[in-house]
């Protein structure tokens, strides 16, 4: 149990929450301030801040469970699409660190933008970063 974490708490039932699904290790409950109606939550039951510090096989059973919790939610809500949001760090927005995949189901015209600056680079540049990444793999 993270120390004062506020999705630990949901998951022992210390803090109320609209439970959506529970099983040995995920549990998915309704985000207080939804982006959009049905904006669902899915977490491991174990406390992890960040994607990179879930282990393969929890991980594995994790975004099964998100695939059909979004299933669920794309009939509930006959929502036209989807998001899958999962923020890392403080600078990446995360402001629960206890890692957390947001579903947020997405309508026709429903003004909700994700918008991302489409930066102009030299193709050297992209090799260079390319290079370095890979190097760590
Ligand atoms: P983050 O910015 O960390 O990716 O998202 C955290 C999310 O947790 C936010 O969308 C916020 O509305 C949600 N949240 C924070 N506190 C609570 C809470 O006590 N209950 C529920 N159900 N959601 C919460
Ligand atoms: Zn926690």
């Amino acid at each position: 149990m993270g120390e004062n974490c506020i999705f630990c708490k949901i998951i022992s039932n210390e803090i109320p929450s609209q439970k959506i699904f529970e099983d040995g290790n995920t549990f998915a409950f309704l985000d207080i301030n939804p982006a959009s109606k049905g904006h669902v939550l899915v977490i491991p039951k174990k406390h992890y801040e960040t994607l990179v510090d879930v282990p393969e096989e929890e991980l594995k059973q994790l975004i099964v469970s998100v695939k059909k919790i979004a299933q669920a939610i794309l009939k509930a809500t006959k929502a036209s699409g989807f998001n899958v949001l999962q923020n890392n760090g403080k600078v990446a927005g995360q402001l629960v660190n206890h890692i957390h995949f947001h579903v947020i189901p997405r309508f026709e015209n429903d003004s909700i933008k994700f918008s991302l600056r489409a930066n102009q680079v030299e193709t050297n540049e992209l090799e260079k970063i390319a290079e370095l990444i890979k190097k760590e793999l």
